[in-house]
């Protein structure tokens, strides 16, 4: 992972071409993104009309490219990226706008780290190891954050 420089004016936006989730461990138990998107339930309009109910929001693949001066990009601040009823290929899509968009530095943090490693050994190996994209894992406690911690380390050791 790369220090952010002090010469570079950053500013952080927040990407979410997927909007809802499911809960898979003790640490989604206050999930925020939960409690923000259920507020909306039923709002004629919002983005958050559905809740919390996973959905793939195709229109916002390109949204990368809209923002010309370097941003600190929160990937799927609202999801988790690697949720199983996400498709490999819709992954893939958002992993290319961050290849390809790459004056954006992305954070990716996921829960779903078996799926994270496999993907970056496989068909995410292309943006395995691109500097301007920081995988990671978020760990709430021993039990559930040090086998993500390892998978990231098998993603990262193969590479
Ligand atoms: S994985 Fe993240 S976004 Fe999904 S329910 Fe848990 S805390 Fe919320």
């Amino acid at each position: 992972m790369m220090a952010l420089s002090s010469k570079i004016e950053w500013t952080d936006a927040t990407w979410n071409p997927v909007r809802g989730c499911t809960k898979i461990s003790p640490g989604c138990k206050h999930c925020y993104a939960e409690t923000f998107a259920e507020r909306f339930r039923g709002v004629k309009g919002h983005p958050y009309e559905q809740g919390f109910d996973l959905r793939l929001v195709p229109e916002k693949l390109s949204e990368p490219f809209q923002w010309n001066s370097p941003k600190l990009v929160f990937v799927n601040s609202m999801s988790d990226l690697f949720h199983t009823a996400i498709p490999d290929e819709y992954v893939e899509g958002v992993s290319q706008v961050m290849t390809i968009a790459d004056w954006h530095t992305y954070q990716v943090l996921t829960k779903r780290s078996e799926r994270l490693c496999g993907l970056l050994n496989g068909k995410l190996r292309f943006a395995a190891d691109r500097e301007n994209i920081w995988w990671g894992v978020s760990v709430e406690d021993r039990k559930h954050g040090l086998p993500r911690v390892a998978h990231l380390a098998q993603a990262a050791s193969t590479g």
